[in-house]
């Protein structure tokens, strides 16, 4: 629990009436270590003198001379590593924005409060305050170098993992995703977005891709052979596309392993733009002749997702997963994701939401005639061998209503 006298709190508002009433309703709370500021300039005055950095700034977005966006550049020059809550009479899509914007300069934002700020909303935000953790916040991910990955593909050290997807309306269980993970014998489990930037840059996406593929169909048809007749869908790089032979291997693939081209998902995403579309759109199309599905992943983040839908047919929309966590409560996200479901809808493909991480994000996509969901709260990512058992608990779960 937070102590009050641990946290070294600065106030900053250009209305002395408003900076009388977040003190008291801090010092209220137990907070005793608080400064007021009427302006940026006298707030990064204070910065420098004696009183020393506070852990915590409450800050007032619009005011006359500096204002908090140009506070904020001022405390990242001043490498800041506590904590921001913003206060304004913004609208909720000027605070979100803002928030975003401070949090780009790794700043942690708690989040913000509308005026007339509330003593149980401050509350709420303090809650979630904990210690900087300095220069480690955030971890860069260590990426890894090219001959490190290839020996990984050659060793047999990279794994796939599933995540289910299911039918919104009846709770159906009917594929999964294949998501590739690196178990480094020494590091332990590496996440793909460590790894694959790496493959493509080296000429090494193909091999990986291959394997992938190889291992996710031999492990659909153990799946068709007990009985479930997943679809499976593994996700390929623009860079696989590039090269013709492509096609004729994921064809060969599916006739040797026995599982029909209506049961394999193509998952594409634009990373960056796709310099030639020629090689792309005959793969795909060629792929899609032979009944493979394909589907347009991270929908609504790549570049030119509106130029794609037009020009590759598609099957299945992936709503990427920012535009779903939170959607019950945003109505920014509730129009992004009704237009794209719309747009899907009206183009004859099927429709997942990624990202469905709680309950209301799940009671949301129930009453939206979304088809397909995919998420924590489904199930996350895991192996094979965890499948059976997490079948089991879902059924109990979608039974029990939750
Ligand atoms: P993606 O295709 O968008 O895959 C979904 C990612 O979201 C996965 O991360 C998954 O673990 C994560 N996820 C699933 N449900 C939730 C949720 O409810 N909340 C949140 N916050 N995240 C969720 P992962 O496994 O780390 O994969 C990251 C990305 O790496 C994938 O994004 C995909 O683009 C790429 N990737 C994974 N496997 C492969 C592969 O075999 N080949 C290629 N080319 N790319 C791959
Ligand atoms: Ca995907
Ligand atoms: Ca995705």
């Amino acid at each position: 629990m937070l102590d009050g006298s641990t946290l070294k709190i600065m106030l900053l508002d250009d209305e002395p009436i408003m900076l009388n009433l977040h003190a008291r309703i801090l010092k209220n709370q137990g907070f005793t270590d608080v400064i007021c500021y009427e302006s940026g300039q006298a707030a990064l005055d204070g910065f420098e003198s004696a009183n020393g950095h506070p852990n915590l700034i409450l800050m007032d977005l619009n005011m006359p001379e500096m204002d908090g966006i140009e506070f904020v550049r001022h405390l990242v020059d001043r490498k800041y590593v506590g904590s921001l809550i913003l206060i304004s009479g913004e609208d909720e899509r000027m605070l979100q924005a803002t928030e975003k914007l401070v949090q780009a300069h790794q700043i942690v934002v708690l989040g913000h409060l509308r005026k007339p700020v509330s003593p149980q909303a401050v509350a709420t935000l303090l809650a979630k305050w904990v210690p900087a953790t300095g220069s480690k916040k955030r971890a860069a991910a260590t990426m890894y170098c090219a001959d490190e990955v290839r020996a990984a593909i050659a060793n047999g050290e990279l794994v796939n993992y599933y995540q289910p997807k299911v039918e919104v309306e009846s709770g159906r269980f009917v594929g999964v995703e294949t998501l590739v993970r690196w178990r480094h014998p020494k590091v332990g489990m590496i996440f793909p977005d460590q790894f694959i930037a790496v493959a493509e840059a080296n000429d090494l996406i193909d091999d990986l891709t291959r394997s992938v593929l190889a291992a996710a169909l031999k492990q659909a048809k153990e799946w068709h052979n007990a009985g479930l007749e997943l679809k499976v869908a593994v996700n390929i790089s623009v860079d696989n596309l590039a090269s013709l032979s492509f096609a004729d291997y994921v064809v060969g693939l599916s006739l040797d392993s026995g599982v029909q081209p209506r049961n394999v998902i193509l998952e594409v995403t634009e990373s960056r733009l796709m310099a030639d579309l020629r090689s792309p759109l005959e793969i795909l199309t060629r792929l899609r002749l032979k009944r493979f599905k394909l589907s347009i992943d991270d929908f609504g983040t790549g570049h030119s997702s509106l130029v794609q839908l037009r020009d590759i047919p598609f099957d299945e929309l992936k709503i990427d997963r920012s535009f779903v966590h939170g959607v019950g409560s945003d109505e920014t996200l509730q129009a992004i994701f009704n237009s794209s479901l719309g747009l899907a809808q009206q183009l004859g493909m099927d429709v997942v939401a990624e990202g469905v991480e709680d309950i209301a994000d799940w009671q949301f996509l129930k009453q939206s005639g979304c088809k397909l969901a995919q998420g924590y709260f489904i199930g996350r990512p895991m192996p094979a061998s965890e499948l059976p058992t997490w079948i089991n608990a879902w059924k109990a779960r979608v039974l029990d209503g939750f």
